[in-house]
């Protein structure tokens, strides 16, 4: 409940309907939490809410009651009960581009395990799969077998390159539009808007008591928030296993309990997150708010309010003109503290609350739009371009004076510097690229020119080697054959380098021989247990080095490794 007595004119809004939205000159006398209107002759309750009729206020502004509860120096203590945050819906081209975002996101985390690549009828044909009982990665075209684990390391590198250089261009962009919590926050604040109303309604139905109509809508929005913390967890899954076999044991409690576990898991932690905790996951649990500084420089666009032009802000301008007053663009409407997921207000400066989502640009924005000022009073800015312009605004007396950057026509003087996409092209930015691009291209030249097949070998440690009847010498060998094609191949191995040496599969009688075939299934390791025999006599140096060769025999491809041959 607020009320300024020292407003000229009044509206008076009752936010259950049963006032008529009236336009009045009252006087408010203010009792506690309570308030008389002298025009309407009856106390408004806390329900009610008194808003401003301020300058801006008749070009269709209302000043909004709200308070900034997540900036630092008003935040609670973590122990503290959580003061909630009722972000009201935006509109702008930023709320747009987020839209889009979250229905891109969205779509590609649901989606994804679904969609089909044909491998060949020996491996999987989902596009995107995480075969951990083969322990293979399936993504559309290239498959990562555990051997190949670097490439899983150059994805991470990628990313983390990926970070710094949207980081060093435009801020938090990954938190404000991309980052998992973001996207869920969003989409469950839909939900909460759909069943509970915007800002103010939803203000009003948590302070209300517990009736009925209350109930239906609490249980409705939390059902809907269950469905898709159900659904996210369910999604997770389909990534592990064929989506369609998984989803039919599902039903029908057929899947491994670990199935069933990590939904629980997945389920709790975004309902807890994305629905209950929201701001609090991104300003007391992530770590990324704390490592963001030291990747941003004076060339970062971020989101700032561009005091120089906004202060000295004032909510009822003309009087203030009119007493000789300098005022500046804010009106100090709220507008832009009222959209802000994060509960914090933009024009107290760059803040590690703010994941630089820009809706506040959009209610901004539209303010201007009603007052015919120009856009941008809070705009994505680098700080290069904010000390220029507040320079410029500056005063000799030190203080802001509006009348240094505005022209005679009101407008903007051309020495004011806009955000300028090029300051974004700078020697940090294209090294990030660059480094970005190599790596990739790497990546993909080394998938690209990859052998289908490999050949390990492992000697026996005990014994070395074996003296046969015969004054022979056998040696022991464990041999992987690695087919990553999707075919089955007949693979000619033989010895290279060894002199008079022959060699058996273990377990079998038949006689030594230079070269063995083997079936090889697809897409599998076929391992071997192997002996080796040759002369002492015949060989040289000692141990004796030589090479095991795979080669397939309907194709081109080999594959050789090294080894030795002990004797005494
Ligand atoms: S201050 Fe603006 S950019 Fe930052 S979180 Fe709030 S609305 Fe988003
Ligand atoms: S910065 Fe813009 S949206 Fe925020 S209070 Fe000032 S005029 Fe209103």
């Amino acid at each position: 409940m607020v009320c300024r007595t020292d407003s000229v004119k009044c509206i008076i809004r009752c936010r259950s309907g049963r006032i008529e939205l009236t336009e009045i000159k009252a006087k408010i006398e203010v009792a506690g939490n309570k308030a008389r209107c002298s025009s309407i002759g009856r106390m408004l309750g806390a329900t009610h809410m008194l808003e401003e009729k301020t300058d801006a206020g008749q070009q269709g502004i209302q000043r909004i009651d709200v308070e900034a509860v997540n900036t630092a120096g008003v935040r609670e203590p973590l122990y503290a009960a959580r003061k909630k945050v009722f972000p009201q819906r935006a509109k702008g081209t930023f709320r747009r581009l987020k839209w889009v975002i979250m229905a891109l996101t969205l779509a590609v985390y649901y989606i994804t395990p679904w969609l089909k690549w044909n491998r060949g009828e020996f491996a999987p044909d989902q596009a995107v799969l995480i075969d951990l009982a083969n322990r293979r990665f399936y993504f559309f075209f290239i498959e990562i077998w555990p051997q190949e684990f670097y490439y899983v390391a150059g994805l991470l590198v990628m990313a983390g390159i990926g970070l710094f250089l949207v980081t060093s261009t435009v801020g938090r962009a990954w938190c404000g539009y991309t980052c998992p919590q973001t996207v869920w926050v969003d989409l469950f604040l839909v939900v909460e808007r759909a069943i509970e109303g915007d800002r103010n309604a939803r203000i009003k139905l948590d302070k209300s008591p517990w009736s009925g109509g209350k109930l239906v809508k609490r249980l409705s929005k939390h059902a809907v928030w269950m469905l898709i913390a159900v659904s996210t967890g369910g999604a997770w899954i389909f990534y592990f296993a064929e989506a369609p076999n998984l989803l039919n044991e599902l039903v029908t409690f057929q899947a491994p309990p670990i199935a069933y576990i990590t939904i629980a898991i997945l389920t709790a932690t975004t309902y807890t997150f994305g629905g209950m905790m929201r701001e609090q996951v991104c300003t007391y649990m992530c770590p990324w708010p704390r490592i963001q500084a030291a990747m941003l420089d004076e060339h970062s666009a971020t989101v700032t309010y561009n005091d120089w032009r906004g202060e000295p802000r004032n909510k009822h301008t003309k009087k203030a003109i009119a007493e000789g007053k300098n005022v500046g663009d804010c009106v100090d409407c709220n507008a832009c503290v009222a959209v802000c997921p994060m509960g914090i207000d933009i024009r107290n400066g760059q803040q590690l609350e703010c994941i630089t989502c820009a809706l506040c640009i959009d209610a901004c924005d539209n303010v201007m739009d009603k007052l015919g000022k120009e856009r941008g009073l809070i705009s994505y800015t680098t700080l290069n371009d904010y000390n220029a312009n507040i320079k410029l605004a500056t005063g000799t007396d030190g203080l802001v004076n509006p009348k240094n950057i505005h022209g005679k026509n009101g407008r903007l003087v051309d020495a004011v510097i806009n955000a300028n996409w090029r300051t974004l092209v700078r020697p940090r930015t294209l090294l990030y690229a660059a480094f970005l691009g190599a790596i990739g291209l790497g990546m993909l030249y080394v998938l690209s020119a990859r052998d289908q097949l490999s050949l390990n070998i492992l000697h026996d440690r005990n014994p070395l080697y074996v003296l046969l009847s015969d004054g022979s010498v056998r040696n022991g060998y464990d041999v992987k054959i690695v087919n990553m094609a999707n075919d089955p191949r007949v693979i000619e191995l033989s010895l290279d380098g060894l002199e008079g040496g022959a060699m058996r599969l273990a377990g079998q009688n038949s006689e030594p021989t230079n070269s063995l075939r083997i079936e090889v299934e697809p897409d599998q390791v076929h391992p071997l247990r192997l002996y080796v025999q040759a002369d002492p006599d015949d060989l040289g140096e000692r141990p004796q080095m030589f090479q095991f060769v795979a080669t397939d025999v309907q194709g081109e491809e080999r594959a050789v490794a090294r080894a030795k041959f002990e004797t005494p």
